[in-house]
Formats: C-alpha cells, sequence, structure tokens
C-alpha cells in the first residue's frame, strides 16, 4: 500500500512507466497492490495505466479516503464510496465560508479553491507564487507559508488547522478531517486512514495480516506541526504492517516508520527487490501472531504422532498429517481419503491414500526442528537448522479452494532435493501401483470399492549450494471406481497451468473469507484464543462444500474409530458449519441423505418402518459397529451401541433441523429435509411399545451415557424421538407430504404425547432412564478427580450398577432441544446429573460449559471450556495420535456461541443472550444467519449487532424483535434487561 504523488512518482506529470510495469508484475506473483491518493481517479489512472490481470488485486485509494476502485484488465471498476449526504454537504459548505471569513478577519488572505465531493480545499499561498511546489523542496515552502501566516498573528500551520477544526464541528460537520500539504489546508468527511483502514478490512478477507503488509509513503513525519498526510496509513488495525518513508522528511518519521529517502527511484528499488523475490522462488513467510498459529519445536518421540495430528493440514476431501519433510522413525506420514473405505460393515476403515509432503533423507538431529501451522491461512511451514549444517526450509499446503490438490515448495542445500520420490505408497496397504508419465508420478491405491489416484510433478531450481523444489500434486477419490492414471495427470496439468503462486492467493483468501464468517474472537484470552482457532481451524478444514463429506469422528486428520460416522458428526459438529458455512453443512446432510435407502433397510431388518440410521456408518449406510472389542487386558468383550444407540435415528432429523434453522433452505426444506423427516418419525412410530395404561415406551436401548446398556425409557432417547414425531407432524402440516394421511400425523403426535419422558415435577429432575435412581449412590466428583475413565476405576459390573454417567445424557436434551424440556429445569438437572458425570468421553465438557453458561454459573463454565479447548492440544485423552475429537470441537463452539453468546435461532428471529465471564474483555461472534453476515460483539455491559442485510434478533428476555442492519444495533446491559441505544 504506497501513497502515489512523491512516494510512487516524482509529480503528477511524470512518465510513470516503471511503476506501471512493477505493479502488473507483482500482481501476476499474487501480490494485492494498494495505491493511496487525495486525488480523483482519472489523474492516477491516466498516469499509472496499470492493467494487471491477476491474480494479485489493483486498488485505487482515492479522493482522500473516500473511494476505491479495483483495477483489472478491462480498467478500473468503483468498488466502493462515501457519498456525503445533502446535510453534510451543506455543513462542509457552512464550515468553508465560516473559516475564510475568520482567517480573513484576522487579516489573512485566503480563498477556497476547490469544492468537491466530500472535501473543500483553502489556499494558504496564492497559486502563482508556488505553483507546482517540488516536494524536494517541501521545506523552503513551508518558510514561505508560516511567514505569512505570522505576518497575521498565527503561531503556524496547526493553528490554521485548528481554526478550520472548530468551525467545522461548529458548522455541525461529523468527524472532521483537517490536512495540510502546507500550500492548502483541507477539510472532508473523509482522509487516507479509510483507505487504510478499507485495506486492512479487505487483506483480512483475503487471508493476510497486517503484518504481512508493506505501507509506503513520503509524508509520515509532521510538518509545521499538522501531522504528515502520510501518518493517517497509520491505523491501529495496521500496527503490525512494516512502514517506510522515501521521503525528505525534514522533521524525522514517527516511532517505527523507516526513513529511508531516496523518493520514487528508491521506491522503485523497493518494488523491484519484491518481485525479484517472487522470481526465484523465495519462500513466503509465516505470521508470528501467535494467536493465529500453533508451533511445533524439535521432535519428541513420545508425542510426534500427536504433533503430527495437530498439524494435520485438510481441505476437506484428503488429510495430510504434519510429519517432516525427512524420515524418523518416530514420525509417520499419513495421508486419509474422505469418504473412501477398505473392507466393509464392521471392519470399514478410511483408506489411506499415498502421501505426497516427504523429501529422501532422514532427519538425524531434530533438535533444530520448527514447525509452525498458519492457521489464518491453511499453510504449513517447516524449518530445519541441523548442527551437521543441514538447513532447509520450506511451506506446504492442501488447497482449500481446489480440494485434492496440494503444493509444497523446499528450498535449502540438501541432496534428497533433486531426485525425490514424491509420491509414498501408505504404509500397511498392499494393492497400490505406480507409474510415471508426462514427467508426473502417479500412484494409485485400491479399496475394494473404488480407490485413490495421486499425481504429482517436481520442478526444481538452483545448484548443490542452494536448491528448490516445487511440488505440486492432485488426488482423485472415488468410492465406486479407482480414478485413471491419466485422469489425474490431466488434471494435475491444470494445477500446474495455476501454479505455485496462484494456488497460494487461492489458499489465502478462501480461508480469509472462511474466517470472515465464523470467527470466534475473545479479548482478554489469548491461550484460549489461540485454542478455539485451531478448533474451528480443523473443523472447517474437515468438510467439503460440496457433494457428499463422510465425516468420521477424527474427520480426516486420523484413522481413530475406523473413520466412521457417529452422531459426532450431525449434532457436535454441524450446528458450527450451518451457523458459519451452509454449503458445508449441507454436505454433511447430504452424507446422510444419500443413505436414507440403507437405513430403511436396516429397519426393515428388525422389522420395522421407516428408516434406522446405524450408530457407525462408513460406506454403505448399513450398520457398521464393531460387534466386539478387545479390552486393554485382552479380553474379549461384546460392543452393544450397534443394536442399542438408536437415539442417533433422532439426531439425524435434528441435524436436518438445526441447519434449517439456521438457513431456511426452502428447497431442502421441501424436499430431503421432509423425507429425512418422515422416515425417522416412522420409525420411532414403529418402535415404540404402549403399555396397558396407554403410556409410551422404548426399551432395551443404550443412551448417551454408555455406562448403561440396555436400559428402558432413557430420557434422553425419549424426548429426542418425541421431538422428532412432533416435528415431523408439523413439517407435514406445512409442506403436506403426499405419503403421509392426516391420520399417521395425528398417530405421531399422540405417540409423542404418550411416551414417558422420567420426568419428576417434585425435584424437577428427569430420571436418566426407568431405575437409574435405584442404583447405587456413588458421586464420581467425590471419588476421583475428573475427566476419569470410570470403567477402569470401578469396572463395567459395578457402573452399569451405579448411578456414574459416562457423558452428558439428559443434559444433551437442554443443548438440543430446550423447548422440550420442563421450564426452568435446567438448574437442577445441571446440580444433579454434573457431580455424577465422569466425563470420560470427549463429547462432554463442551456441553457442560454451555449449559453452566446458561444457568449464569460462569466460574464452572469457564473451567469447562478450557478444559474442552485443551482435550487435543495437550493429549488429554491419550488417543489425539489416532485423530482430532472433531465432536469436542464443535463442543466448543457450541460453548461459545449457544452458551455464552446465547445464540440460538428462534423461527426467523436470532436469539442472543450474551453471558461472560468478567475475565473477558468482550466476545465477537462472526455467523451467516438465513444469508446474512451477522457480527455479535458483547462485553459485561454493550452488545452491538451487525448485519449485512436486516436480521431481526431476540435481546435478552425481550419480547419483541429489533432489526440489526449494517450500521449496527447497540444495546446497554441495565439489571437483567438490555435497553437500546439509539444513535442520532
Ligand atoms: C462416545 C460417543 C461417541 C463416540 C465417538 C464414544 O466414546 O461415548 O458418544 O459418539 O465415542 O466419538
Amino acid at each position: 500500500m504506497f501513497d502515489w504523488d512523491g512516494t510512487a512518482v516524482p509529480d503528477r506529470r511524470a512518465d510513470a512507466g516503471r511503476v506501471r510495469t512493477l505493479v502488473e508484475a507483482l500482481c501476476a506473483w499474487g501480490f494485492d497492490v494498494a495505491i493511496v491518493s487525495g486525488t480523483h481517479l482519472g489523474n492516477v489512472d491516466a498516469q499509472l495505466g496499470a492493467r494487471p490481470a491477476g491474480p494479485g488485486h489493483l486498488y485505487l485509494c482515492l479522493n482522500r479516503g473516500s473511494e476505491v476502485f479495483a483495477v483489472g484488465p478491462t480498467g478500473p471498476q468503483l468498488i466502493e464510496r462515501r457519498t456525503a449526504t445533502d446535510a453534510e454537504e451543506a455543513a462542509l459548505t457552512a464550515a468553508a465560508a465560516l473559516v475564510v471569513g475568520r482567517l480573513r478577519a484576522r487579516g489573512l488572505d485566503v480563498a477556497l479553491v476547490a469544492e468537491r465531493l466530500n472535501r473543500r480545499k483553502i489556499d494558504l499561498i496564492p497559486a502563482q507564487v508556488w505553483a507546482d511546489p517540488p516536494k524536494a523542496r517541501i521545506a523552503e515552502l513551508l518558510a514561505a507559508v508560516e511567514e505569512r501566516l505570522s505576518a497575521s498573528g498565527f503561531s503556524g500551520l496547526a493553528e490554521v488547522a485548528e481554526v478550520v477544526r472548530v468551525a467545522a464541528l461548529e458548522a455541525g460537520v461529523p468527524d472532521p478531517r483537517v490536512t495540510s500539504d502546507v500550500k492548502h489546508i483541507e477539510l472532508g468527511l473523509t482522509d487516507k486512514s479509510d483507505s487504510a483502514r478499507w485495506l486492512f478490512a479487505e487483506l483480512r478477507r483475503r487471508g493476510l495480516a497486517a503484518s504481512a503488509v508493506l505501507l509506503g509513503g513520503d509524508e509520515f513525519g509532521a510538518i509545521g506541526g499538522v501531522p504528515g498526510s502520510d501518518s493517517l496509513l497509520l491505523v491501529p488495525e495496521g500496527a503490525a504492517a512494516t512502514a517506510l518513508s522515501v521521503g525528505v522528511e525534514p522533521n524525522g518519521t514517527p516511532k517505527g516508520v523507516v526513513a529511508l529517502g531516496g523518493g520514487p527511484d528508491a521506491f522503485a528499488g523497493i518494488l523491484e527487490d519484491q518481485v525479484r523475490r517472487r522470481e526465484t522462488g523465495e519462500l513466503p513467510s509465516f505470521d508470528p501472531d501467535s494467536e493465529w498459529t500453533l508451533a511445533v519445536h524439535g521432535l519428541d518421540h513420545h508425542l510426534e504422532r500427536v504433533h503430527e495430528t495437530l498439524l494435520t493440514l485438510a481441505d476437506g476431501r484428503i488429510g495430510t498429517s504434519g510429519a517432516p519433510l525427512l524420515a524418523h522413525r518416530a514420525s509417520n506420514p499419513r495421508v486419509l481419503a474422505g469418504g473412501i473405505y477398505e473392507d466393509e460393515g464392521a471392519e470399514s476403515h478410511l483408506l489411506e491414500a499415498p502421501a505426497w509432503a516427504q523429501v529422501a533423507g532422514s532427519l538425524e538431529h531434530p533438535g533444530g526442528l520448527r514447525r509452525v501451522l498458519d492457521l489464518r491461512s491453511g499453510l504449513l511451514f517447516e524449518e530445519l537448522n541441523g548442527p551437521d549444517g543441514r538447513e532447509l526450509q520450506s511451506v506446504r499446503f492442501s488447497s482449500v479452494a481446489r480440494p485434492g490438490s496440494v503444493a509444497l515448495r523446499v528450498e535449502g542445500a540438501e541432496a534428497g532435493l533433486v531426485n525425490s520420490r514424491s509420491l509414498l505408497p501408505p504404509s500397511r496397504h498392499r494393492r497400490w501401483r505406480r507409474g510415471r508419465v508426462d514427467g508426473c508420478d502417479w500412484l494409485q491405491v485400491r479399496a475394494a470399492h473404488g480407490g485413490v489416484t495421486a499425481a504429482t510433478a517436481n520442478t526444481s531450481h538452483g545448484d548443490a549450494e542452494r536448491r528448490r523444489l516445487d511440488r505440486l500434486g492432485v488426488y482423485l477419490l472415488d468410492a465406486d471406481s479407482v480414478p485413471r492414471p491419466a485422469e489425474a495427470v490431466a488434471q494435475l496439468h491444470v494445477v500446474q497451468e495455476a501454479g505455485f503462486e496462484r494456488l497460494l492467493t487461492e489458499q489465502r483468501t478462501t480461508w480469509g473469507e472462511r474466517w470472515e464468517h465464523a470467527d470466534v474472537q475473545i479479548d482478554g484470552a489469548a491461550e484460549l484464543q489461540r485454542a478455539i482457532r485451531f478448533a474451528l481451524f480443523q473443523l472447517m478444514a474437515s468438510v467439503a462444500d460440496s457433494g457428499e463429506t463422510a465425516l468420521g469422528a477424527r474427520g480426516l486428520t486420523g484413522p481413530g474409530y475406523r473413520g466412521h460416522v457417529f452422531w459426532d458428526t450431525d449434532v457436535f459438529v454441524l450446528p458450527f458449519l450451518a451457523a458459519t458455512r451452509p454449503e458445508a453443512a449441507r454436505s454433511l446432510l447430504e452424507y446422510r441423505i444419500r443413505r436414507l435407502p440403507a437405513a430403511r433397510t436396516e429397519a426393515r431388518a428388525l422389522g420395522r418402518a421407516g428408516a434406522r440410521f446405524p450408530w457407525e456408518s462408513a460406506r454403505t449406510g448399513r450398520d457398521a459397529t464393531p460387534a466386539h472389542a478387545t479390552t486393554r487386558s485382552g479380553e474379549l468383550i461384546p460392543i452393544r451401541t450397534g443394536d442399542q444407540e438408536e437415539h442417533i435415528v433422532a439426531d439425524v432429523a435434528w441435524a436436518a433441523a438445526c441447519y434449517l434453522d439456521w438457513t431456511g433452505d426452502e428447497a431442502f426444506r421441501r424436499g430431503p429435509a421432509l423425507a429425512l423427516f418422515v422416515e425417522t418419525a416412522r420409525y420411532w412410530a414403529s418402535r415404540i411399545r404402549l403399555d396397558r395404561n396407554g403410556r409410551g415406551h422404548i426399551d432395551g436401548v443404550i443412551g448417551p451415557d454408555e455406562y448403561h446398556e440396555q436400559i428402558d425409557d432413557n430420557a434422553f432417547t425419549n424426548v429426542m424421538a418425541r421431538w422428532n414425531l412432533r416435528h415431523a407432524a408439523e413439517a407435514v402440516a406445512v409442506e403436506g407430504s403426499g405419503s403421509v394421511s392426516a391420520a399417521e400425523g395425528e398417530r405421531w403426535l399422540e405417540l409423542a404425547d404418550a411416551l414417558v419422558d422420567g420426568y419428576d415435577p417434585t425435584s424437577g429432575i428427569y430420571e436418566q432412564f426407568s431405575g437409574f435412581f435405584e442404583l447405587e449412590p456413588l458421586v464420581i466428583e467425590e471419588l476421583a478427580p475428573r475427566p476419569v475413565a470410570a470403567e477402569l476405576l470401578l469396572g463395567g459390573e459395578r457402573l452399569q450398577a451405579a448411578q456414574v454417567v459416562k457423558q452428558a445424557d439428559v443434559l444433551m436434551l437442554y443443548q438440543l432441544v430446550p423447548a422440550e424440556v420442563a421450564p426452568d429445569s435446567l438448574q437442577p438437572n445441571l446440580l444433579y446429573y454434573e457431580p455424577r458425570t465422569a466425563h470420560a468421553s470427549s463429547l462432554s465438557s463442551g456441553i457442560h460449559a454451555s449449559l453452566f453458561a446458561r444457568a449464569g454459573m460462569l466460574e464452572k463454565a469457564l473451567a469447562a471450556l478450557e478444559l474442552t479447548s485443551r482435550i487435543d492440544l495437550d493429549d488429554l485423552t491419550q488417543t489425539t495420535a489416532a485423530g482430532l475429537h472433531l465432536a469436542t470441537m464443535g463442543s466448543l463452539w457450541q460453548a461459545l456461541a449457544f452458551g455464552f453468546a446465547g445464540l440460538r435461532p428462534e423461527g426467523s428471529c436470532l436469539r442472543v443472550d450474551p453471558q461472560l465471564p468478567d475475565r473477558w474483555h468482550a466476545l465477537e461472534l462472526d455467523v451467516c444467519f438465513r444469508g446474512a453476515h451477522v457480527t455479535v460483539r458483547a462485553d459485561g455491559r454493550n452488545l452491538t449487532l451487525t448485519a449485512d442485510s436486516p436480521v431481526s434478533f431476540l435481546v435478552g428476555d425481550r419480547k419483541r424483535p429489533l432489526t440489526a442492519t449494517p450500521s449496527g444495533l447497540r444495546l446497554k446491559r441495565r439489571g437483567h434487561s438490555w435497553i437500546e441505544v439509539k444513535t442520532p
């Protein structure tokens, strides 16, 4: 970002050919270039004449911060304009008249020389005296002006500026901006700081940190007591940028601005240097801002697999572990192919694909290794500085803009960079073959159905001293037939055509856009902030935006649970995506929809109606739950969840309803969602047993608390089934469904009403299942510090007979279907069940954090939230090496959004009801609600709601909605309620 006149060109008549060539080259290398000037488009564009073809962008930020143009091959296009209202224009006119009058009254003869859009310009020195003062003679000009001013008794330029400011305020100019180029004094509604702020916001959307920005100018230092015009570029959001001045700067530059001098020539030299760095393939540097990075120093033999999992790069199709480039015996380079399963049924597991990110050689001295994952734009940096002089720097990424495409750039003095095999076969798989066509390597891995074919190409530059390797690759995945090598190679050619720099730019832009709609910021909790970003990053990376995503419990980050799909996806992960990236949530639902026929078959096999989704699901959608497991002591024990953990049926329907609540997607509501609601309701209708008194029961199930098997009337299962029946009846009544008769809908409602739910109105507590209150009254909180694997502590038999709960069970109802539980019953159930919960599943603590926040128990909420945020980062369950716990990460977001922010769709409104711990200065969330991008920002006393198209909010316990718009809705807390703050 740089100033035009005086920085890029000596004056407005100079030939700008050199800058034009440089700007076009920079854009071609993926740089975004912004030129800032007080003047208008005609002037700058005629002089510059650049027509860049991308991938980088050229912006002209003109008219003193009031306009932005994007310049492409066909010329400039206006993308942003701040227009003055009639009242603002009138105020400017009045202010200018007032200023001229006041200055003349003191004997200073000045004239109003320009009345342009948004601004007024007042001549301080007659034009004929200094017609076009060269910048180099600024000190001379200043002396002339000051002499003139002092003749009228002014102390200097600063005093005149103050006269203008005061007059502007008196005339009613909102936030007047006063600047001076010495010769003139200008008053306007905007200035260069608006350009800078616009640019930093735009770069944030492109996934670029302020630290990656170079700010160039020639007038940062104050002149005559008035801040230099380029100092306005130094806005707080750009504090991490590098600022440099090529101007004369007679009074020095502000702190932090490098004074280089040398004028436009020196500036062109700087741009040339940047182009040269790209031409020689210099590695991008990473954002050192710790809230956006996860760094691993060295290589710890015991933790290496955990670290490689944490550093996973995924793109929704493949997931690549963060193994170092060079081989090490503790390391395990691993690539998983989403949705491609090997074997069938319980044996099925996610297919391992070829690895692409290794180079020949082994890591002898891992002490000098450093890996840094940049969460902002999904780049993994790796550096090696060995004591033996071995040295490597690299960056790699899995392209979220083109899922299945990968890129690696390595630089160093390493022989392995010359003839590295670019694809390694998966370690434990035998059915693979490889070959070479057209200078590309390919490697194909077959599954029983379908498979994966990868193709990569290396290009290397440099000499033995210093070598650079660029590797691009593609992965084709097909669940039905193995993709042909020729197809993969053809696809690779497309990626090669785009090239490393373009892929990198796309990667940053796509991640930037994702964050813009999904970020959660907590002011005052840096470590938590980083953990949250890590969780959201991995959640976003795991799911594709189109087709179907079979998201296993560990996503693409590890083989744990064989890649099988559980309720983790529907209930824990999906809400985050429904609220931030609806197309990704839709692809999760697509996975279920395509398996509706299989779920019908499952139901029929059990003699029931409708559709029964299996507890564990893989390729076919038939039950994939293993029948047995081997304990640590080698004992074979049966697994009954496949037969009994039936709440999954309602969970899938709930996920569809959750997506609809956030998006209002009508086509989905009328089509696939309706089919899901109807078929799941039919299942429950055929599953419920009516007793002699007409009360409904669901016998022989396992609830979320898997410590208790073969139980009757699990409150969670029954209430979810009740919700499912009612929801389906309502959907059919609204949308109409030919296949459902009025009588069938009626029947669902009767059954829903008949179902027992274990609620005891006297205590206000739900009995977790029939007979739970008669079990041994153990309070696990009193027995052991939690989380605790209570099955190991007490043994399976004792557990089955005790009131020890594995994870949120009854309490899940308050998270999922608060309208289905008795009013005001959260507190008694939370106080009863939480001390009895072992939190032995990573799915537990996040839900508790959420509910504690809702109950206003903020210290407990915070403790549970912090625990949740560390589960993978600190490997608390010692299972992270087998993959990240995506459900935990989803629950972390839910705790922040539903719990602390109190954000929840209610019909066409969004409910918001923040509850923040004192330690946080503020909480800010970005979400998408029914097509609008919404930002919610709350601190202890204030709440600001902004939406790019109008959104109705229900705030706190207010009954009537308020509308948020782009200019924001502001509220203040008054006791327990929120009062709207009206801004004039
Ligand atoms: C939990 C389940 C979860 C599964 C996969 C189990 O330990 O009890 O609720 O679905 O892990 O994450």
